[in-house]
Parts: structure tokens; sequence; C-alpha cells
């Protein structure tokens, strides 16, 4: 059936104003509302039609779309939906004020009204993907490594293979709502849709729902994977394991299990990016006379450093690809080592006269000058 133009539905001109097209929605909806009208089905329809008109009308970017392309332009945007005027009651009361006292009820109506449409979409297709949160030492992050993980998640159930019924019987077509989901209920003074309370809007039933699984068609179990992870991983980085996730209903894919790495601090080096960093003390001595010295990377391998002589506290040296691997490269980030001069706290009578020994030698600035700040940040 071809659909009325939206303002010769409403009465009013194609340049009425909000306050016009109100009015006209008014007149009509208490002219056809169902429940004067019990059982007519002429004047249900008028009532759906004005109210789809002026869900349009009053909303002002889809009056704009409207006027600019028709019909066609509303496809998709849930205008004319079926039973849905949550939009245009929106400002009910300030529609029919005068008449009171019902602004409640469909409060009430419309409140259920979203969530069942969340929940008729979720009763069919693709199951929903499940987030696993696995921590990991920072020396996994580093070098990779395989974690076994145990989650629980919803498979297709083996009783009667995902389809909800005892002995193969199969799902059948909601005898309430005809399939739609959706059923019409007298609220008072209008009748409006609401979620169907037989099929819990999916629009199908079972007459002998599966005994295992209650007729959901599916079963919770419990599922071990072991997830390999890569070497140089960061801190909040996803693996997607593919269909781990909750079965598909009514024969939808399953969802992904996706696992979020958390990357645990550690005592001695940090990262920044692929480069790796770490300090290491050293003496006085070390510092002023140079020194070969050996430090244990973050695998435990030893390795040699040369102390050049006059180190000055705080020097950083740099060791070239003994930082993090870059991800599917054969690359690698490199190691900072930072070198912190030690003063004793105590010293022997023996080390105390040698070093005042180098002092008089070397001489001591009783007043020196203040260091440049350019030469401190060097130095960090
Ligand atoms: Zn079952
Ligand atoms: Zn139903």
């Amino acid at each position: 059936m071809a659909k009325r133009d939206y303002y010769e539905v409403l009465g009013v001109a194609k340049t009425a104003t909000k306050e016009e097209i109100k009015k006209g929605y008014r007149k009509l909806a208490i002219q056809y509302h169902p429940d004067k009208n019990p059982g007519d089905k002429e004047a249900e329809n008028k009532f759906k039609e004005a109210t789809e008109a002026y869900e349009v009308l009053s909303d002002e970017k889809k009056r704009q779309i409207y006027d600019q392309y028709g019909f066609a332009g509303l496809d998709g945007m849930g205008a004319g939906g079926q039973g849905d005027y949550s939009n245009a009651f929106r400002d009910f009361s300030d529609i029919f004020g005068d008449f009171g006292g019902f602004g409640d009820i469909f409060g009430n109506f419309f409140g259920g009204g979203s969530s069942s449409r969340g929940r008729s979409s979720s009763s069919s297709g693709q199951g929903a993907s499940l987030r696993y949160d696995l921590e990991i030492s920072f020396k996994d992050a580093v070098f990779g490594t395989k974690a076994e993980i145990a989650f629980q998640h919803n498979e297709s159930c083996e009783a009667c293979h995902g389809s909800g019924g005892e002995n193969g019987a199969s799902r059948k077509t909601c005898p309430t709502c005809q399939g739609q989901g959706q059923v019409r209920r007298s609220a008072g003074f209008f009748s409006v849709a609401q979620t169907c309370p037989t099929c819990q809007g999916s629009g199908t039933v079972i007459d002998n729902p599966c005994r295992k699984c209650g007729g959901t068609g599916v079963q919770s179990k419990r599922r071990k994977v072991i997830v390999t992870i890569p070497a140089g991983v960061d801190d909040g980085k996803r693996i997607t394991i593919p269909k781990q996730g909750d079965a598909g209903r009514n024969g939808g894919p399953a969802g992904d299990l996706i696992v979020i790495l958390h990357v645990a601090q550690h005592d001695y080096f940090e990262r920044s990016g692929q480069d790796l960093y770490c300090a290491v003390p050293i003496s006085i001595t070390q510092a002023a006379l140079g020194a070969e010295i050996q430090v244990t990377t973050l695998d435990d391998r030893k390795i040699k450093l040369k102390v050049p002589a006059g180190t000055p506290h705080g020097k950083m040296l740099r060791l070239r690809d003994e930082g993090v691997p870059y991800q599917g490269s054969s690359r690698k980030g490199d190691l900072y080592i930072k070198l912190l001069v030690q003063v004793p706290a105590r010293l022997s009578s023996k080390a105390k006269s040698l070093l005042e020994e180098v002092a008089r030698i070397e001489g001591e600035n009783d007043s020196p000058k203040l260091m440049p700040l350019s030469e401190l940040r060097n130095n960090q």
C-alpha cells in the first residue's frame, strides 16, 4: 500500500510550524486512539499512520530529510518502525498534558522498549566476544612465551546441537506475536508495542525444550587454550583468539576470545619503546681510573662493560641490539646502562689517609663556580 504524504496525514501545510504539527497530530490521536475504537482496524491504522507522520515531522532532522528525499531518505532511521513510537511520545505529556496521568504509563512501557530491542538482536546471530586479562612477567613480554589460560564460555549444546529442542525438535514461530517479537498492549488511553512475553522478542518458541540446556541451545563450558605471546609485546596488547568466545545463537558464528596483556614491572629493568634501561653502581676509583666490569642482562647473560677513565656520575652507556625485539622483525632496540658513582659512606683509616694524600696533590677548590644547566642535562 502506498504511503500517504506525512503533511497530508496530519492535515497541515508543508510550511507548518512545530505547534501546528503538534495540534494536527493531537486531534488525530484523540480521534483514532485504539481504546476509543476497540476492534476497529481502520482506526488503528489511522492512529499508526498519524503517529509515524508525527514522529518524523516533529523531529527537525528527520523532517529535513523527509522534505528533501521523501520516504526513501528515512529508511533505516527507525521512522515508521513497527510500533516504535518512543520518539513521538517523548514529549507526550507536552501534547496530551490536559488529559493528564499518561506520562507514567508510557514511561514504564518505553522503559522496557529499548532494552528489548537489545535482547532481540542478541537472541540470534554472533556470539559474544569475551575478554581475558592476562598478567605476564616483564621478561616474558620481552622474549615471548606461551601461556595456558582457562576460561568459561558458552558452547553449542551437545544434546540438541544448538537447536534448543528436545530430540531435535525445531523452533517454530511464536504464537503470541506471530514472529514479530512484539505485542500491542492497551495502556489506558493508547495501545503500545511491548516485547513479546512468550518469546522475549526472538519471535520463535520451542514446544519441547532441550532438558540439558533449557532451550537456550548453549551450555557453559570450561576451556583451556595455549596463548602464544610474541617477543616484544607491550602492556595493553590485545591478542585475539578467533571463535573461542560464546557460541552463536541459531547457527550464528561464535565470538572471539580477546586476551589483554598486563605486563608486570621488573625490579631492575624498565622499558621505553624497544629500549631497555638499567643502572649499575661503580666506585669513585673505577670512575676516576676506568675499569672493566661485568653486568647481568635481562636474560641472565654476563656481559663485560668498559668504564672509561674519568666517567662522571650518571653517565649512560649504550649496548646496541640488547633491547626489546621489534615484533615480526629480527631488529632489536638498545640497552642503556646508567653508571652511578657511589661515594663510600665509611672509610678505613688507610683509605682515608690515601684520599687525603690525593686531595693534597690535586688541590681542592674551595670556591667552585655554579654548574651550567646545560652540563647538568648532559650528565643525566
Ligand atoms: Zn540443548
Ligand atoms: Zn513472541
